[in-house]
């Protein structure tokens, strides 16, 4: 089954466009909420993520997610060793999760990918694309966060252009084009290659 990853900084609109293509019935995966599922429900886990930021990350078995987050968002190396914990739970999970599709393409949403090296398991990459100026308004309003808040999220991150650059499609989500048909012109390009036309 063809593999497909899509990604962007905060406030591309990622999520949104992932939603696109389920809407069309393509099954996603969003790896930010199958991360924070497994971080609660996936012991070994749990247990790893404990030895590594102390007992208190956890309390009466419930993430303590404002702690996680005021360690993992102020410090790159503690976000690294978050990230080598998550990233092969989530992909053992994605990998199962892909096997039990029936459809022509299957799609993965995330924020991080050529940083954690998972886009190596994708047969095709999409990048949403916005500039930062709106990225930045859009996350705000979403998340009720400052624009430093959202900033030194967005610092964490790899740069934008370069990320771009690695994609092989672009879905421009900035107001100059039509999401929607950029998302139905992939959609069939996706599904002619599955069906082996492409
Ligand atoms: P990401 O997942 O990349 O962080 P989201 O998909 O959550 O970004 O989008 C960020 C916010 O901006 C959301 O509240 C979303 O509804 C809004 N948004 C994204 N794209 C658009 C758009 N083209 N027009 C209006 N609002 C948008």
């Amino acid at each position: 089954m063809l593999k497909v990853g899509i990604t962007g900084g905060i406030g591309s609109g990622k999520s949104l466009v992932a939603r696109m293509f389920e809407v069309l019935g393509i099954p996603v995966l969003h790896a930010d909420d199958t991360a924070k599922y497994l971080m609660q429900h996936d012991t070994d886990l749990m247990a790893s993520i404990s030895r590594m930021f102390g007992n208190e990350v956890y309390q009466n078995g419930r993430l303590n997610r404002p702690f996680l987050a005021s360690v993992v968002f102020s410090d790159k190396e503690k976000l690294a060793g978050l990230n080598s914990l998550v990233h092969p739970a989530v992909l053992r999970y994605g990998k199962e999760w892909a096997a039990r599709q029936s459809s022509p393409y299957t799609l993965k949403e995330a924020a991080i990918f050529f940083e954690s090296g998972s886009y190596k398991e994708m047969d095709k990459m999409i990048g949403v694309y916005a500039p930062y100026e709106l990225r930045l308004q859009r996350a705000m309003q979403r998340d009720q966060a400052s624009g430093d808040t959202i900033k030194q999220r967005m610092a964490q991150q790899m740069d934008e252009e370069e990320k771009m650059k690695r994609c092989d499609y672009i879905i421009r989500n900035d107001g100059s084009m039509s999401v929607i048909n950029q998302v139905l012109d992939l959609h069939r390009q996706f599904c002619a290659m599955a069906s082996g036309r492409l």
